[in-house]
């Protein structure tokens, strides 16, 4: 991201102010390439906005400059431009206005166009550079999407890698005649030659493993590549892997971190208040001082990929979705987990505007007002006796005809006046009003009548699920997926530590991953001071042929 540009007061009618086009100015200082903004002729009530836009943008430095030509059908409309790079066409386009949200994807695919370096790891990269077929992307967006702009600046940095590859822009709110043809239902919504490819909240990790899915040869571009023995290896960039990571890095270890969407579900927090010593901060401010703090250290970050497979032996091997390998003489697991949803309409498009999964995070954001806590199972119910003691009331919506919850706590939630429990009732969809959600539909199983009740909280409890499905076989785990560790974090197998949500430790909190996270490295430590670890033949050999 584009730090200190106050994006949210551009909206769609964009104003840049004084401050902004400064710290434009300052940001153009780096640039080695002269970048063109080549708008499409035409006529659209918009287009003189547009211009007056880029053109306020151009005069903040020399070597960027607007030209009104016609690009032969490489544009979609009068409102679109696109991206050349000393004269060469760097593939990317918008078409529509880039303010709001998307602001920053402006502004990064020229600074990037004009040879700023490249966020993506090196082997992301080589894959991206492998495809030989060409990749026309569009994304549908809208201005005031948080999720578009992680999908429409992987994508400008993938055409920016490769000719083959175009990446278009395309604001929702300019092209309703598309939206509709398409019937597209959500932003982000990501086509690929014209099919839909992907939509919902997808980052650079996601776009590289449906590129591998369609093409699993890209991987080759990787094959043989592989880092020095690894004295630890963290798999995961959570709270948890951050932590691991550091310790061990302070401990003068050799330390990689394999993480598929850095900050893991830190990314996905609005606020965050109950993080010791930090009173409040948000989730990606919360990522970026995670990633500041790596950084102090020599720690081998490989991000945007996943580890598909763990070979075992004195020294283990780890193979990437990219192709690589790293061989290591310690695995720290800190791949967390997710919550499972309800998969109904108005849930993904709402979370963090009254769609909640964590009640011990969240519930305090819904003080004196009425929520829903969906699920009677435990989780459920301890969520609702949780909740009942801050929000006004509190519908416990259970899918069965029973609850499965302990009788226990059943038992008081039934004594509290402000919960309610709505037993066999199916969540139809979760409804929201100027962006905040006001409602959920429900249908009374027994009679099929349809009901709605007004709320302006929803809180999902219907379980969590583990990320460690390429850890099966590996180490022990409960029938729910949980890796099983003892009060050192080790697992079932020597020299592979697990910390955090993907683990059996109890609470599933921020602070809590990180002190799992620290304890984890501190017995790797251990481990590696009281066993050798060495390699046998057959590894060193294959760390020559990787060589
Ligand atoms: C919406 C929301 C709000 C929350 N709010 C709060 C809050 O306010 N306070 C609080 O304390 N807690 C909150 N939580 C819970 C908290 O975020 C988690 O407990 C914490 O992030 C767990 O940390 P972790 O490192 O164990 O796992 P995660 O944060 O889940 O990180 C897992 C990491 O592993 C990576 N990964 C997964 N599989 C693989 C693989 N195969 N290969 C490579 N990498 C992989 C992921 O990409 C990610 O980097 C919230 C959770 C959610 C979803």
């Amino acid at each position: 991201m584009v730090g200190g540009i106050g994006v949210s007061k551009i909206r769609q009618n964009i104003v840049l102010t004084k401050e902004i086009l400064q710290a434009l100015k300052g940001y153009a200082e780096s640039m080695q390439k002269n970048v063109t903004f080549v708008v499409q002729n035409g006529e659209h009530s918009k287009r003189e906005e547009l211009v007056s836009f880029l053109s306020d943008i151009a005069g903040v430095s020399e070597k960027l400059s607007v030209e009104e030509r016609d690009t032969n059908g490489e544009l979609r409309s009068a409102i679109s431009f696109l991206l050349e790079a000393d004269g060469e066409d760097t593939g990317i386009r918008f078409s529509g206005i880039p303010g709001g949200h998307e602001f920053n994807s402006l502004v990064l695919a020229m600074l990037h166009a004009a040879g700023t370096e490249l966020k993506l790891d090196d082997s992301v990269k080589s894959i991206v550079k492998a495809v030989s077929e060409p990749l026309n992307f569009e994304v549908f967006i809208s201005l005031s999407c948080h999720n578009c702009p992680e999908v429409v600046q992987a994508l400008n940095q993938f055409a920016l890698l490769n000719p083959n590859i175009t990446s278009e822009m395309i604001d929702g709110g300019l092209y309703q005649n598309l939206i509709s043809e398409r019937d597209i239902q959500g932003v982000p919504s990501v086509y690929l030659n014209g099919e839909l490819f992907a939509n919902g909240k997808v980052d650079a990790s996601v776009l590289i493993n449906k590129l591998l899915e369609r093409d699993a040869s890209l991987k080759d571009a990787n094959k043989g590549e592989s880092l020095p023995l690894q004295d630890v290896t963290v798999i995961g960039g959570g709270p948890a892997g951050v932590a691991s990571a550091i310790y061990s890095a302070r401990k003068g270890l050799k330390v990689a971190v394999v993480a598929e969407t850095f900050g893991g579900q830190v990314k996905d927090t609005m606020g965050i208040e109950n993080l010791i010593s930090v009173p409040k901060t948000t989730g990606p401010e919360l990522v970026g001082n995670l990633m500041e703090h790596v950084r102090d250290y020599d720690i081998t970050l490989k991000e945007h990929v996943r580890v598909d497979n763990i070979e075992q032996g004195n020294v283990k091997t780890i193979t990437l979705s990219s192709g690589e390998q790293i061989r290591t003489r310690s695995i720290i697991v800190a791949t967390g987990a997710r919550w499972r949803e309800l998969g109904v309409p108005g849930e993904k498009e709402n979370v963090g505007n009254g769609v909640a999964y964590c009640p011990h995070c969240d519930g305090p954001f819904f003080k004196g007002k009425d929520v829903a806590v969906i699920g009677g199972g435990n989780s459920g119910i301890e969520a609702a006796l949780d909740l009942a003691g801050i929000v006004k009331s509190v519908t416990v919506f259970e899918f069965m005809p029973d609850l499965k919850a302990d009788q226990v706590l059943i038992n008081q939630a039934e004594k509290r006046d402000n919960i309610t429990i709505i037993k066999n009732a199916a969540t139809k969809q979760i409804t929201a009003l100027n962006g905040k959600v006001n409602a959920i539909e429900y249908q009374d199983r027994s009679t099929n009548e349809v009901h709605t009740r007004e709320l302006a909280g929803v809180f999902v409890q219907i379980g969590l699920i583990p990320n460690s499905q390429f850890m099966k076989g590996t180490v022990d785990m409960t029938q729910y997926g949980e890796i099983i560790i003892d009060d050192k974090c080790l697992t079932s197998e020597p020299g592979i530590f697990a910390a955090g949500d993907v683990t059996t430790v109890p609470y599933k909190q921020i602070v809590i991953s990180m002190g799992e996270g620290a304890k984890a490295s501190l017995a790797a430590f251990e481990y590696l001071l009281s066993h050798e670890v060495i390699e046998t033949e057959k590894e060193s050999e294959k760390e020559t042929e990787a060589a």
